[in-house]
């Protein structure tokens, strides 16, 4: 069966309540006019405070999934500012992202806290996407796949096969996050099939041709197209070019 594309807005630490309304409706205003059988799923991730605004904006369009943008494994307790998976569960979450290299550089995220992520979102039923990626200085010294394989094997820790099936994963190279340098889209068709390659040495061929494997970094209305057209590439996570409605609807409509 084919793999259905994504196409995923990380909002990031942008938008107030009254931003999230504007741009959540005029995103579901663009929607209404577009072909909805032929229309790939559409993931929003608005900050933790818009989630539950967005929710009820979204509501009754069954093409548009709410994402959060991180989570704390641990069921409840002592972790100030955190966030649970019970708590999203709330305001109806369907996916985490998890190990996005702004939280890996900035808040020195390991890839072990990742995994314990990711094994917390499943069994909880929601579905994390799993970002990994390199530095430039990483893809200059020949190491990209290396590194690649060595963040997908431990995030992957100790996931069963059906679970593994669910997962999402976002390659994003760091040097092409927010940098407005997208990585050429033969390049990250090749590193995605690399990434393929290490699923189905951990699980199974199989397995490795169910899982959606996405695009990020630089990712705009005028690169989606040629993105969308590689065979590895099953859609885009993308932080800039989903702020506004105007050039997220276009991204959605560069994958159908
Ligand atoms: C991201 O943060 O996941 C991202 C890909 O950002 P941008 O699209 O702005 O490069």
């Amino acid at each position: 069966m084919a793999r259905k594309p994504i196409i995923a807005g990380n909002w990031k630490m942008n938008n107030n309540k009254a931003a999230a309304k504007e741009l959540i409706d005029g995103i579901m205003y663009g929607i209404s006019k577009l072909d909805k059988e032929n229309m790939p799923e559409v993931i929003v991730a608005p900050t933790y405070t818009a989630l539950w605004q967005v929710w009820d904006l979204i509501k009754n369009e069954p093409k548009i999934s709410l994402a959060a943008q991180n989570v704390n494994p641990n069921p409840s307790g002592a972790y100030t500012g955190e966030i649970s998976l019970e708590m999203l569960e709330d305001f109806n979450v369907k996916y985490v992202i998890i190990g996005h290299s702004e939280r890996r550089q900035m808040f020195f995220e390991s890839d072990e806290f990742i995994n314990q992520k990711a094994i917390a979102i499943l069994k909880k039923g929601l579905i994390p996407i799993i970002c990994c990626g390199e530095t430039l200085e990483q893809r200059e010294q020949g190491v990209t796949d290396k590194h690649l394989e060595n963040q997908i094997t431990k995030a992957f820790k100790g996931i069963t096969t059906s679970d593994a099936e669910k997962c999402v994963i976002a390659y994003e190279p760091i040097w092409a996050i927010g940098t407005g340098k997208s990585c050429d889209a033969i390049e990250a068709n090749r590193t995605i099939g690399e990434i393929r390659k290490v699923i189905a040495k951990l699980y199974s061929q199989d397995t490795a041709d169910k899982i959606r494997i996405l695009y990020g970094g630089s990712v705009k209305p005028s690169t989606i197209v040629e993105q969308m057209a590689q065979s590895e590439i099953d859609g885009g996570l993308i932080g800039g070019a989903s702020l506004k409605a105007d050039s997220f609807v276009e991204l959605i409509k560069g994958a159908m």
